[in-house]
This record gives structure tokens, C-alpha cells and sequence, in this order.
């Protein structure tokens, strides 16, 4: 509570925004959303206002945020390159360590070429605005990532929406556009439900009709594949000119950043013309450091990838001895549906209170009466971690 800012009676009477019934109509609402603060490092022991939690919520999947190998990396690259890249790309902001990070992850993605950004918001943008303007058409699955609608928005071309994870109903929506460049986006593993999009089928209705597949693999770069590739590696799915795969670095990777990797003239076309890679500054060189030390350290490591698979299927097993309604997929993201916002708040507080960091997940971020607990696993849980919280759940879940 003590975080909550008090109503600003100023604001309303003057501006006219009435920002503090806005405020008070998600409260009442049970959608109104507050900030943990932790003190110190992230990681599935978590210190949050004196409080030592075990959290089931990061999506540093590899337990790579706070490695030493990639804390290294970062601190001697800052000795050599300072802090700040001090302009953008195109100015005078790109060093070989983003040129080296850019030619690891191309590496890694088994594509020609690479592209770093600062975000994946911002690569989701890029992608959007380079290629597409008015009179083309993307193509979006209905429940992807906030970015890729957004990317949508920005670019000015029609947004039409398909049926979750449904290659037949994208096969109608596309033969029923006009002329105009088409993009079809979809994450590679849903942020919020963990099922992994059925890509051959996808892009094969892409392929009827002329369209680029873009695969924003936020949540299976690292993770899925057998050399950890994301999620285009784990449907097998080579290089093709007609795809393009968008990587963030903040999640499996634990540091920060993203990359676009695909085809030479896609790489280069982003250069030219991604508004948000053009007018903003490039990501300090020491960050592109240590995320290309992250990549190294997960390539080498492949028990982190198998530990997590482990730590995963412990939790579903055990998940439907009690009678969870676990999902079909075996992905770090394994979401608990209460369905009312206020349910999945009171589910996330009694754990809470037993040293348990499990957030809830409300509408927007979900679709409405889907609110839900949002549990994540990394490599760096134990199996013992795993039983606490069953044993924690048995009690908030229909009891
Ligand atoms: C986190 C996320 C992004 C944004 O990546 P950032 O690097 O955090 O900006 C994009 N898409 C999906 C599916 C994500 O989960």
C-alpha cells in the first residue's frame, strides 16, 4: 500500500485528464498494478523489502543475469569502452562489440545476418516500420506480445488479428487481403499461455499468398532447440529469405537487448530505414559484451537447457498429482488460470506470505476473465524449490 501515490486533486481540477478516478476505477477493478522493489540481484532467491522470496516469475531462464562469466564480461568492456555509446548507430555508436555480438547471434540463429537493437520493443517496431506502410497488411495472432501490435500501430498498415495459433484461419484472413506488402507476426512461444506456435503450418499459409513470417522468439531463443536456437531451431526450420526472427537478450540471455536475424537485405533494409534502430542511441558496447559472453556461456552449457526441461517436468508431474489444470506444453512458462483478477491476487498473496514470489497477471496483459498466475522456471531452481511451491499451490488452489 505504501507505494500507492495519493490522488492528485490538483491534476483533475486543472488539466481535465480526472487521472485519479482512472486510477481509483482500477483499484476497485482489482487491476490496479504496483512495483516490487528488490534489493540487489535478480535470481530465484529474490530480497524484496527485507524479505527473502523464492521467485517463480523471471524469465532469466538460464539463471545467466548474474553469472560471473557475464558480470566479467561486462566489467572489463567497460574498462575498455566506457558507458555510454554517445550516438546512435549510424553516427558514431557502433563498435566491434556490437558488431561481434551481431555476427555471435547470426551464428547462433543459423541465419545470414544479424541486427542488435536496444529492445525487442524496439526491433518489433523496426521490423514493422521498414517494411510495411499504408496499404500493406499484418498479419497478427491474437494474443501476441504487446510490441508486435504496437508494431502494427506504428507502422501504419492494416492490423488484421487471427485466431490463436490457427494456420487455417491466417490462411483466410490472407486470401482475403488486397495488394500491398503482407507480414505475418507471431511469438515463437506465447508469452503468457507458454504453447509453442505451430511455425510449418504458419509459414506455409504465409507461403500460399506472398507473405514474410516475422517469429518474435523472445521466449524460445536459448531455450528451445537442440542447441538452444529458439523456436524456428525446434520446428526445424531453416534460413529462408521469407523469414525473419526477432531474439531478446533480456530473457534467456540475461542481460538486455534484442536482434533481428534473417536475410542480408532484411538486415541491411533495417539499417536504412527501422526508425527505432536510426533515432536512438546504440546500447553501450559493454552491454553487447556481456550479452555475447551470456550466449557463449549458454552454448557451451547445454545442462542449463536440460536442467530447466527437468524442472519443468517435475513441476507437472507434480502439478497433476493435484489435480492443477496443467497446459500441454513443456515450455518454462507454465500459467495457472484463476480466471477473475481478484482471485489470481489472492492466490499471488497467500503465497506470498509463504516466502513464495509468484505474480499475478491481469487484463489487459491477458484477455479479460483469464487472469492467472504467471509461473516461470530457470535452470538455477532446485528440485526442492519446485516442491515448495506445489506444496504452497495444493493450498491456494481450490482450497
Ligand atoms: C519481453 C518481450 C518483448 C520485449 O523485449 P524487451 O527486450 O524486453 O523489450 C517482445 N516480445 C515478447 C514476446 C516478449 O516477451
Amino acid at each position: 500500500m505504501s507505494d500507492a501515490p495519493a490522488p492528485h486533486r490538483a491534476a483533475r481540477d486543472t488539466v481535465g485528464f480526472d487521472l485519479a478516478q482512472g486510477l481509483a476505477q482500477r483499484r476497485t477493478a482489482d487491476l490496479y498494478r504496483r512495483r516490487l522493489t528488490l534489493d540487489g540481484a535478480p535470481g530465484v532467491e529474490v530480497i524484496a523489502g527485507g524479505e527473502r522470496l523464492l521467485a517463480f516469475c523471471s524469465n532469466d531462464y538460464l539463471g545467466l543475469a548474474a553469472h560471473p562469466e557475464v558480470v566479467a564480461a561486462l566489467k572489463s568492456a567497460a574498462d575498455r569502452y566506457g558507458v555510454g555509446a554517445g550516438a546512435s548507430h549510424l553516427v558514431s555508436g557502433h563498435t566491434d562489440a556490437h558488431r561481434r555480438l551481431e555476427e555471435r547471434l547470426a551464428e547462433l540463429t543459423g541465419r545470414p545476418g544479424a541486427l542488435a537493437f536496444s529492445t525487442g520493443y524496439m526491433a518489433n517496431l523496426g521490423v514493422a516500420t521498414a517494411l510495411l506502410g499504408r496499404g500493406d497488411t499484418i498479419c497478427e495472432d491474437r494474443v501476441n506480445h504487446a510490441s508486435l501490435l504496437d508494431a502494427g500501430l506504428v507502422s501504419r498498415a492494416q492490423t488484421v488479428r487471427y485466431a490463436h495459433a490457427d494456420p487455417a484461419a491466417l490462411d483466410s484472413r490472407l486470401a482475403s487481403r488486397g495488394s500491398g506488402r503482407r507480414l505475418v507476426a507471431t511469438d515463437g512461444v506465447f508469452s503468457m499461455d507458454g504453447d509453442i506456435a505451430p511455425l510449418p503450418g504458419l509459414l506455409a499459409a504465409a507461403r500460399r499468398h506472398g507473405a514474410m513470417l516475422l517469429v518474435d522468439d523472445a521466449h524460445g531463443i536459448g531455450v528451445l532447440g537442440s542447441t538452444g536456437g529458439g523456436t524456428l531451431e525446434h520446428h526445424g526450420i531453416a534460413h529462408a529469405p521469407d523469414v525473419a526472427v526477432m531474439g531478446t537478450l533480456g530473457k534467456a540471455f540475461g542481460t538486455f537487448g534484442a536482434f533481428v536475424a534473417g536475410e542480408p537485405d532484411l538486415i541491411d533494409t533495417l539499417v536504412q530505414s527501422a526508425r527505432t534502430y536510426l533515432y536512438t542511441t546504440a546500447t553501450p558496447p559493454a552491454l553487447a559484451e556481456a550479452a555475447r559472453a551470456a550466449v557463449d556461456v549458454a552454448c557451451r552449457e547445454p545442462w542449463r537447457r536440460e536442467r530447466l526441461r527437468d524442472t519443468v517436468r517435475r513441476f507437472r508431474a507434480g502439478a497433476r498429482q493435484l489435480g492443477l489444470p496443467v497446459t500441454p506444453w513443456d515450455t518454462p512458462i507454465q500459467p495457472l488460470v484463476f480466471g477473475a483478477s481478484a482471485a489470481a491476487l489472492e492466490a499471488s498473496r497467500v503465497l506470498r506470505e509463504r516466502g513464495l514470489l509468484v505474480t499475478a497477471i491481469r487484463p489487459p496483459t491477458v484477455p479479460r476473465g483469464t487472469a492467472r498466475l504467471r509461473i516461470t522456471f530457470s535452470a538455477a531452481h532446485e528440485p526442492e524449490h519446485v516442491d515448495r511451491l506445489l506444496d504452497a499451490l495444493s493450498g491456494v488452489w481450490g482450497g
